[in-house]
């Protein structure tokens, strides 16, 4: 028998989130359900629920930042048991025999991986409904462990969040010695400051933003550049190995292209679409910089950054929210109001 399930969702592109009530199905054999206790809040949350990216069947039930406690496992599951707390990122599946999945980067599954919500169920065709919910089931390969002595409500954001910044922060090499910096002090930005400095960098934060200094700097900025002063921009030129760029929305590109150093990257992790303002390929053909771009992590990759922020006693800076003000907390997300992620109390579910 399904399970019925309670949670939020859009109905549609321009309406707020309100109760829904829904189905998850029954266990395959390889699946595990958990009751959710801390969904996180991403700012792509808003992009799905708006369609900015297009293309969106409604309703949405968003949230891929989930924390919970294993309830049922199906007859395959080995790895999961009864009562483990654990963790749901942005994929619940992919093909996994593509060359993307064997080299554990699922997320460039050639064949689509299935986000969390927004996707399609790749047995059934169901649509997938994510963490703004009291329950969820999700095959065994997809369900990341929660290592002993993390804050779960603070956990919740290194699901999206902190693996997101963690990926090009490996592969681009953070690490002592190294001059790393993040753009936009946002839910993706604090996490690229936080782990960017317990890897052994040095850190810094682009925020166009005045009044952020002080919270940056107990976050893990070394130094911190305000976008919008030409001052400060160009007093940064040429200093950079490595720039995560987590702006949300179009901008130009060229003035963080020329705060890198020699052979530095840009590597984009917000924006998607196209740009308005031309790039200079001059600036960066002579000076061998690199524009990249990254998406989330792998399921391997996703686990490797947990255990670190448990080594490192990692965690996201949150403000926990309850569900009915989910509405609320996208407005502020919209205007900067946010530190430096909400996270909802599924708790708060039943009061509704
Ligand atoms: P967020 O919490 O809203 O933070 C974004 C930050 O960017 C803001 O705090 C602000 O920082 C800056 N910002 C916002 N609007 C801006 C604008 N118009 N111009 C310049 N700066 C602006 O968002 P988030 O949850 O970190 O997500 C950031 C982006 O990453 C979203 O587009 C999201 O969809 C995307 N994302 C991508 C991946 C991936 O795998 N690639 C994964 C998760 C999320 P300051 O006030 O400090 O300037
Ligand atoms: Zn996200």
């Amino acid at each position: 028998m399904p399970t019925p399930v309670h949670g939020y969702a859009a109905h549609s592109s321009d309406a707020d989130l309100v109760p829904w009530s829904f189905e998850r199905r029954d266990l395959r054999p390889d699946d595990v359900e958990l009751d959710v206790l801390f969904c996180g809040v991403c700012h792509s949350d808003i992009h799905h629920v708006r369609n900015d990216w297009g293309g969106e069947s409604y309703p949405i039930v968003p949230g891929h930042e989930v924390v919970g406690t294993v309830t049922r496992i199906g007859p395959e599951v080995t790895r999961y048991k009864v009562g483990d707390t654990v963790g749901v990122g942005c994929l619940v599946d992919s093909c996994r025999h593509c060359s993307s999945c064997e080299h554990d980067h699922e997320q460039y599954c050639e064949n689509g991986s299935t986000l969390t919500y927004a996707g399609k169920d790749r047995h059934d065709g169901t649509p997938t409904y994510g963490g703004y919910s009291n329950k969820i089931v999700v095959s065994d390969r997809f369900v990341l462990r929660i290592p002993n002595g993390l804050d779960l409500a603070g956990a919740a954001p290194l699901l999206c969040a902190g693996i997101t910044t963690y990926s090009p922060l490996r592969r681009w090499g953070a690490g002592p010695g190294r001059k790393v910096a993040a753009v936009g002090l946002g839910g993706l930005g604090h996490m690229a400051l936080k782990l960017a400095k317990a890897m052994g960098a040095d850190v810094t934060l682009f925020s166009r933003s005045p009044g952020k200094e002080e919270d940056a700097r107990r976050l893990g900025a070394d130094h911190i550049v305000i976008s919008g002063s030409d001052e400060q921009m160009q007093a940064a030129a040429s200093s950079f190995d490595l720039i995560i760029d987590t702006v949300p929305y179009d901008h130009d590109l060229n003035p963080y292209i020329a705060t890198l150093a020699a052979e530095g990257t840009i590597v984009l992790v917000g924006y998607l679409g196209p740009l308005n303002d031309t790039l200079n390929t001059a600036s960066m053909v002579f000076r061998g910089r690199s524009l990249g771009a990254s998406l989330i992590g792998g399921l391997a990759e996703t686990q490797e950054m947990l255990d670190f922020c448990g080594q490192h006693g990692i965690t996201s800076d949150v403000e926990v929210i309850d569900i009915k003000n989910i509405n609320e907390a996208y407005t502020r997300m919209l205007t900067s109001d946010v530190k430096y992620r909400f996270v909802i109390d599924l708790a708060t579910l039943e009061k509704n």
